[in-house]
């Protein structure tokens, strides 16, 4: 499905989805409902995490596996090479083709004692990310796809050096990659102006985390070195009991962030859902995004007149 954008200048975007797999019924439940709801927006492709340390393995497994069989959806499963040899790794891969998975996000993961530690690759382990990528493509033709840190991964000494991490992922046969959450769309389009001059050319797809719990991102930015602006703090301000208000405002904010990376020319998203549709849901239509009836509609109208975007 095609779907363009008055803004986009009538180019079509594409949208994904990232969920995490549910830790109970209930979770369960929202995470369908969710797919249930956010599937009519026709993704490229939904993806699904895989818990620091491997520790969702099963999970990760199952949900992607309920994808293939209750949707249509394309699934990408994460896949990292934290405390698992390159057997156990390649394993759950085979496991993946079988079930008809044909497309992984491909991670080297945190390090097994936790964020902040150094990084000890697991003796039979796959070292990098990169060589994760070398043995996926060894096993199966899956399409794969990586991150990238627009502020630099943490552990990255520079700039220099995390692109030489990107490009050796690419150099291995990864074909997408997907931008850590940033909230200020200027570091964005720095990180991506490096990529380009690296010689790296594959689609580095912005990743929208949408705020619409602020202390919880700001948690997550202070612990991921992400830049959080301050007038972003201050959009929420004063609203920590009024959670109404705060969702609106969270609908505006990740509108004026998508609103301005499409006006810069960008026509690819990967949203964090967090495994709520409603947020993500809005800002697709306003993206012009639409279940493909509807989106007929809605673009057809937002089509006429100059004939050109405004
Ligand atoms: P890479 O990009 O491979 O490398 C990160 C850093 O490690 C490098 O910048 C460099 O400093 C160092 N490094 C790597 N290789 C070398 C080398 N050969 N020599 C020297 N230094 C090196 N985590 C999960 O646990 N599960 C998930 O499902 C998950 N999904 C994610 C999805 C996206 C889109 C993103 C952006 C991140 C995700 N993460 C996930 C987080 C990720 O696992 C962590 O950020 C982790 O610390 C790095 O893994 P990576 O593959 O991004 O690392």
């Amino acid at each position: 499905v095609e779907r363009r954008s008055r803004r986009s200048g009538g180019r079509p975007i594409a949208v994904s989805f990232e969920f995490f797999p549910p830790k109970t019924p209930e979770m369960e439940a929202t995470l369908w409902n969710s797919i249930t709801r956010l599937a009519p927006l026709a993704p490229k492709f939904v993806s699904v995490t895989y818990g620091a340390g491997g520790s969702t393995r099963e999970r990760t497994h199952a949900t992607v596996e309920r994808i293939v069989k209750e949707t249509r959806l394309a699934p990408a499963a994460h896949l990292t090479c934290v405390a698992a040899s390159k057997g156990e790794v390649d394993e759950v891969v085979r496991g993946y083709w079988d079930a008809g998975v044909r497309h992984i996000v491909a991670l080297r993961g945190d390090p097994p004692g936790g964020v902040g530690q150094a990084y000890v690759p697991h003796a039979e382990g796959y070292k990098t990310s990169a060589d994760l990528v070398t043995g996926l493509r060894r096993i199966a033709n899956f399409e794969v796809s990586v991150s990238a840190y627009p502020e630099k991964h943490p552990e990255s000494p520079s700039f220099d050096a995390d692109l030489d991490i990107l490009a050796a992922k690419v150099d291995a046969g990864a074909t997408r990659a997907i931008t850590q959450c940033f909230f200020d769309n200027d570091l964005y389009f720095r990180y991506l102006d490096k990529v380009r001059a690296r010689g790296i050319e594959v689609p580095v797809v912005p990743g929208i985390l949408p705020v619409s719990n602020f202390k919880q991102a700001r948690n997550f930015s202070e612990k991921t070195g992400t830049y959080m602006p301050s007038w972003l703090a201050g959009r929420f301000e004063g609203l920590d009991d009024d959670p109404e208000t705060r969702k609106l405002i969270a609908a505006a904010v990740a509108a004026e962030q998508v609103f301005d990376l499409v006006d810069r020319g960008v026509t690819e998203f990967h949203f964090y859902t967090l495994n709520r549709a409603d947020l993500v849901y809005a800002i697709c239509h306003l993206l012009g995004v639409r279940p493909p009836q509807a989106g007929a509609e809605g673009q057809g109208k937002e089509g006429h007149g100059k004939g050109q975007a405004a």
